[in-house]
């Protein structure tokens, strides 16, 4: 493996007519400067899978590119100069500098032909600062640096776009073997131990490309799960707030694809789930509450500003011990509302289920579950040993919380009640004789408030 001159994709096949004049811009402003420049990362990997499979090419709206150079006179990164030289050539375009020097984005949020566009332009990272550019060994080599920090072979391919070598696949741990074989494979045997969240991109990309994590990796996979590492930098909280919240974003990515049973179910036969907790399992019941989950996110979806992915994984939560539930939330940095609900859930069910049991009027139920919001209950329906209380949270949710009184304040204006703060009791009353079925329609109304109202 290395570096195979004969390996070369011809971008401007693949690339959108746009895309590929700003990509050649960018080469020629480097190329002006004596820097390199190549694609990297998640794009390349899409546009030879695509090549491989005779597919047209992939959505391009994340581009990563590396620029490999140092210009002694300069006070950033070369990535940050050559996206501060091409911003000017695209004024619809928004430059976004990340870091002091490292990385630089040039964003579109409505190309016309591309949609949003999204350009990183990062410099290639090495440890011999200050180096001659034209000196091609060491320009591969620092190339070869950035890509060997990543993640997986086949998001370690880059396509040089400078030189007269342009369209050439620099490929130096067999990611394009690993393309084929269509096999998830580290590029070091630390690479799990240094990065806990690659565990679940491994899982991420093996299910959503249709690949098989390499034997190898899920021996390291494995190995490093077993050695606690990840329990212990992943529980203590202050020590890897980074980390937590990359973990957070993996799990989304996860838990909001379309593939997220195959990935969850992944997760767990690899043991990963303990990353999040060591208790965590995939148990029947827990499987049986993720996939009952999902009939309720059908049905409600985005009622309530109903967020899919931190449902399922406040439902993978439930797996564990109100008091690991709590910390592990914590530590993933949900949101507050998240919060609350994963620690007060079983008080919230005992309340909620103590008032089913008692009440017998439709308006009680109301007034009770009203004050809990979709989430909650959908959480509390789920966990409930009870099926009649599932039941009535689903009727709740589906039917009796849309109900609406006959009436409202302007009828009771028209009818002659004099405004004010009796309005707002009169309207309850008339909503909870409906629910309890004493009232039925407008007519029905009125003869309802002319009995308890007077004039
Ligand atoms: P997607 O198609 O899901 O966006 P992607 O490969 O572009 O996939 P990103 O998360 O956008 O994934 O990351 C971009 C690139 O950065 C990856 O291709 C990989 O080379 C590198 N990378 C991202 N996360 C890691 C990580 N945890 N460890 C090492 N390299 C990473």
């Amino acid at each position: 493996v290395g570096f195979n001159r004969e390996f070369t994709i011809n971008l401007a096949k693949y690339l959108p007519l746009p895309l590929w004049e700003i990509m050649t811009q960018a080469a020629q402003a480097a190329t002006a400067r004596g820097w390199q420049l190549y694609v990297v990362g998640g794009s390349v990997r899409d546009l030879l899978l695509a090549k491989q499979e005779g597919n047209k090419s992939p959505a391009m709206q994340d581009i990563d590119l590396v620029v490999d150079g140092f210009d002694q006179t300069a006070d950033v990164g070369a990535g940050v100069e050559l996206a501060k030289t091409l911003q000017p050539l695209y004024p619809e375009s928004r430059l976004e500098i990340h870091g002091a020097f490292q990385t630089a984005a040039l964003l579109w949020h409505k190309h016309p032909v591309l949609g949003s566009l999204w350009i990183d332009i990062a410099t290639a990272r090495t440890e011999f600062y200050p180096y001659p550019a034209a000196n091609p060994e060491v320009e591969a080599s620092s190339i070869r640096q950035d890509l060997y920090r990543r993640d997986f072979t086949i998001n370690a391919l880059a396509v040089r776009l400078t030189s007269n070598h342009a369209g050439e696949v620099l490929d130096f741990f067999g990611g394009a073997i690993d393309l084929k074989e269509r096999k998830i494979r580290v590029l070091h045997p630390n690479s799990l131990i240094e990065d806990p969240t690659r565990i679940y991109r491994a899982v991420r990309f093996a299910v959503r490309l249709r690949f098989t994590i390499e034997a190898q990796t899920e021996a390291y996979i494995r190995y490093a799960i077993n050695s606690g590492v990840y329990q212990r930098s992943l529980l203590a909280h202050k020590k890897a707030p980074a980390l937590q919240t990359r973990l957070k974003t993996e799990l989304k990515y996860i838990l909001q694809a379309p593939y997220w049973e195959r990935a969850i179910q992944l997760l767990a036969s690899l043991g990963a789930l303990q990353c999040l907790h060591p208790t965590l399992q995939l148990n029947q019941k827990l499987w049986w509450l993720l996939r009952l989950v999902d009939r309720w996110l059908r049905r409600f979806d985005r009622q309530d500003n109903l967020v899919h992915w931190l449902l399922r994984l406040e439902v993978l939560l439930l797996g564990l011990e109100t008091s690991d539930r709590q910390s592990v939330a914590y530590n993933l940095q949900l949101p507050n509302d998240s919060l609350e609900r994963l620690s007060h859930l079983e008080t919230y069910q005992t309340k909620i289920e103590s008032g089913l049991s008692e009440f017998e009027q439709v308006s009680q139920i109301v007034k009770l579950l009203q004050n809990y919001d979709l989430p909650t209950l959908i959480l509390v329906a789920l966990r409930s040993e009870h099926r009649p209380t599932r039941q009535t949270i689903w009727k709740y949710l589906t039917i009796w919380k849309q109900v609406k009184s006959p009436l409202n304040g302007n009828d009771l204006k028209t009818l002659g009640y004099p405004p004010g703060a009796l309005y707002k009791e009169i309207l309850e009353d008339l909503l909870a004789a409906t629910l309890d079925g004493r009232v039925s329609d407008r007519l029905t109304a009125q003869t309802y408030l002319a009995q308890k109202y007077s004039l």
